[in-house]
């Protein structure tokens, strides 16, 4: 790896930060999430990592613009919009981060695997979340199969898993055209079940985050709309929530960043297993 990679890696970044931010997928916050995650991956990972991440940050912004409006009035936790924040940059991006740079330093293959991974597991949630929700059936709740409104934490329907699956298969062939193409990662990955593996903990990772959310995510009350939400202090309409279920401190944010660690280590695992 060329000392100049990483410093190249965070210009590129803060690029894609810029144009992201002009093209409103990312918030002003949300510029310096992209520059230290995207640098980091880009700077560590190479062209390979970068691959994984726009894949990543192209699908899910797009799929965010499709059916925005209609989206919005299904369901409340798209009327904060497309743009994405700093905690959410690094919820997604964060653990796929930490893994580049210890691919990067080491080349040991557990670390791209698990880079790989975590990216599968961000991106399956995000399909999921932008197309489960136009599903035709309301969602079940993953933990007891009780039919809940769409849009609740912890809802699960066949659209919205199918959308994990095909967003977790995205990166996981992404993953592969890479270890084609990429002497570094050709020499240590000749298996061909690596992609399988990969569509497999990112579609776990994104039921595990259906559970956090069904279960220990904190949840609030708008007793104005009478409805549950993710938002607190204040609701949209301005009342101030309170706490319903699920422990205080572990919001969306930290559900994510929970579940892209948890596809990871899964990942992980079932290659050192196998
Ligand atoms: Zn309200």
């Amino acid at each position: 790896m060329s000392i100049f990679q990483v410093p190249i890696g965070f210009a590129l970044a803060a690029l894609i930060g810029v144009l992201g931010y002009r093209r409103r997928a990312l918030s002003r916050s949300g510029v310096a999430g992209a520059i230290v995650t995207g640098g980091l991956i880009f700077g560590f990972a190479g062209l390979s990592g970068a691959a994984l991440l726009l894949t990543f940050f192209l699908s899910s912004s797009a799929l965010s613009r499709f059916k925005e409006s209609q989206k919005e009035s299904l369901a409340e936790k798209f009327s904060k919009g497309s743009q994405r924040d700093l905690a959410q940059a690094l919820a997604n991006g964060g653990a796929a981060a930490l893994c580049a740079v210890g691919w990067g330093l080491t080349h040991g293959p557990l670390w791209w695997v698990g880079l790989c991974a975590a990216l599968a597991a961000a991106n399956a949630d995000t399909w999921a979340t932008e197309l489960g929700v136009l599903s035709p059936h309301a969602p079940r709740l993953v933990s007891n199969g009780k039919t809940v409104e769409v849009g609740t934490s912890g809802g699960i329907s066949l659209w919205g898993t199918a959308a994990a699956l095909a967003g977790s298969l995205l990166i996981a062939f992404t993953a592969f055209i890479a270890t084609l193409l990429d002497p570094t990662l050709s020499s240590i990955l000749p298996y061909t079940y690596t992609p399988i593996l990969i569509t497999f903990a990112g579609l776990a990772a994104s039921l595990f985050d259906s559970l956090l959310g069904a279960t220990v995510q904190a949840i609030y009350y708008c007793d104005v709309c009478r409805k549950e939400t993710e938002r607190h202090p204040l609701h949209r309409c301005g009342a101030p929530t309170r706490p319903l279920r699920g422990w205080r401190w572990l919001d969306n944010d930290w559900v994510n960043f929970a579940a892209t660690v948890a596809g990871a280590a899964c990942a992980v695992a079932l290659w050192a297993l196998l």
